[in-house]
């Protein structure tokens, strides 16, 4: 059963004649465990497609669903999707570890299980010696992989990762892609990565186009992992 099925879906931006078509036609299955870089240049659609999935928009036309998830409301959407935005986007005035917890606490988990939850995230990203860090005092690669940590926490069944190494020099990119894939495939979970680097794409597996807001994907590439 897949994660995600969008069918015939599409999302407009305003009406009239300033509408934006943002992406449209879209049909695909995101299966479980699937690897997938969705490719394509700036302004081609790929940060539409991950809201739809990730249920933070709605699509205007068609079906965006989660099957798989066995679950119908965003709230419990969101315990099972773990979204990685560009920025790592982390509580200034909370630590590292304090980032990483915050979002168990929210869920309901008991203070101690929530830090060590915390600790065991942020080791599994390499950060053990970074949790009592603000973000201010961390670098960009390691306040990415906090935001990675903290997604991970929660045990998603499915990470979206909208271009999580835009803002990062080649190097501290691959290493955040590479604790990224890691990490989500040592608790099974899915990953679908936004990019506009082929390199990125390469390194992730499967790979599906964007253009104009219309997916493409290759033939017989079904998402679930096989030779890319
Ligand atoms: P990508 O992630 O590939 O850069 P986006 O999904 O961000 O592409 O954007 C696809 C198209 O939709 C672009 O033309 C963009 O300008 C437009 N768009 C995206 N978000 C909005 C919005 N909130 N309002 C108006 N237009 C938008
Ligand atoms: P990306 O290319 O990674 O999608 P953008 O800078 O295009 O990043 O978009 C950043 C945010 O601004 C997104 O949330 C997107 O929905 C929104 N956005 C993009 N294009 C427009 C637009 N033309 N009008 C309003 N919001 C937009």
């Amino acid at each position: 059963t897949p994660l995600v099925h969008c069918e015939n879906a599409a999302r407009t931006y305003g009406r009239g004649t300033g509408a934006v078509v943002a992406v449209h036609g879209l049909n695909c299955v995101v299966p479980p465990g699937a690897r997938i870089a969705v490719v394509g240049p700036s302004g081609s659609g790929k940060s539409t497609l991950l809201h739809l999935m990730a249920g933070l928009d709605s699509p205007t036309a068609g079906r965006v669903s989660h099957p798989g998830l066995g679950v119908g409301d965003a709230e419990r959407l969101a315990r099972h999707i773990g979204v990685v935005f560009q920025g790592p986007s982390l509580l200034p005035p909370l630590t590292a570890a304090e980032n990483v917890a915050l979002p168990l606490r929210i869920d309901g988990v008991p203070e101690d299980e929530a830090d060590t939850r915390a600790r065991v995230a942020l080791a599994r990203l390499g950060l053990e010696e970074l949790g009592r860090r603000l973000p201010d005092e961390l670098s960009a690669g390691q306040a990415q992989r906090v935001a990675v940590a903290r997604v991970l926490a929660r045990r998603p069944r499915l990470v979206l990762a909208d271009e999580p190494t835009g803002q990062l020099d080649r190097e501290t990119g691959r290493q955040v892609l590479s604790v990224l894939l890691g990490a989500a495939s040592e608790l099974s979970a899915a990953v679908l990565v936004t990019t506009h680097d082929p390199r990125v794409a390469r390194e992730v597996g499967v790979r599906w186009y964007m253009a104009d807001g219309r997916l493409i994907q290759p033939e017989s590439d079904d998402g679930t992992g096989g030779p890319a």
